[in-house]
């Protein structure tokens, strides 16, 4: 299905800005030009809401989730940005493997099974885009993900 990204990112965000129950304020950074990408939206959808879910998951009272997107060369860069503890240097390449989490006992306060980010990377290579993490322990973590877009050849004569 060929979908508009900047209006099937901000219906997502802003499902979540409605019901988040945290002091947590949202920053968006989106490109003003509009851009289409081939996706299963079900499919994208969980993967976003999953790394918006862990974003919030580990976002201390008043911080910031920035979202950011940027057109390069044929891809959308998707910026997923949070401000919580962050994740160890050396972990950092380990969540994605399944049920990999990084310290038991604050993964088991927080709930869930450490299948999301599997899930989400085999989504999104099968969408052929690339998922990754940077993180600063006790700083934050951002999770990037690019997404082929649609040259847009027409409209180019006016
Ligand atoms: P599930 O998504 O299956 O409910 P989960 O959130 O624990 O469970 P993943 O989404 O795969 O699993 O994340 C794996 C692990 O990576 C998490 O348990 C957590 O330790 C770490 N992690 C993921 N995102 C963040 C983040 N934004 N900040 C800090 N740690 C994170
Ligand atoms: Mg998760």
């Amino acid at each position: 299905e060929m979908v508009e990204f900047n209006v099937f990112f901000n219906r997502i965000i802003d499902r979540f800005e409605m019901s988040k129950s945290q002091d947590v304020h949202f920053e968006r950074q989106l490109p003003s030009e509009s851009y289409f990408v081939e996706i299963d939206p079900d499919k994208l959808t969980q993967v976003i809401d999953n790394i918006i879910s862990n974003a919030l998951k580990y976002s201390p009272e008043g911080g910031k989730v920035r979202f950011k997107v940027n057109a390069q060369e044929g891809f959308l860069l998707v910026q997923i940005s949070d401000q919580g503890m962050g994740i160890p240097k050396e972990n950092v390449e380990k969540i994605f493997d399944r049920f990999y989490r990084v310290d038991r006992a604050r993964s088991r306060a927080m709930g869930g099974t450490g299948l999301g980010l599997a899930i989400s990377k085999e989504m999104i290579l099968a969408h052929g885009g690339v998922i990754w993490a940077e993180s600063k322990y006790g700083k934050g973590t951002t999770i990037f993900f690019t997404l082929p877009f649609e040259a847009d050849d027409g409209g180019e004569w006016e």
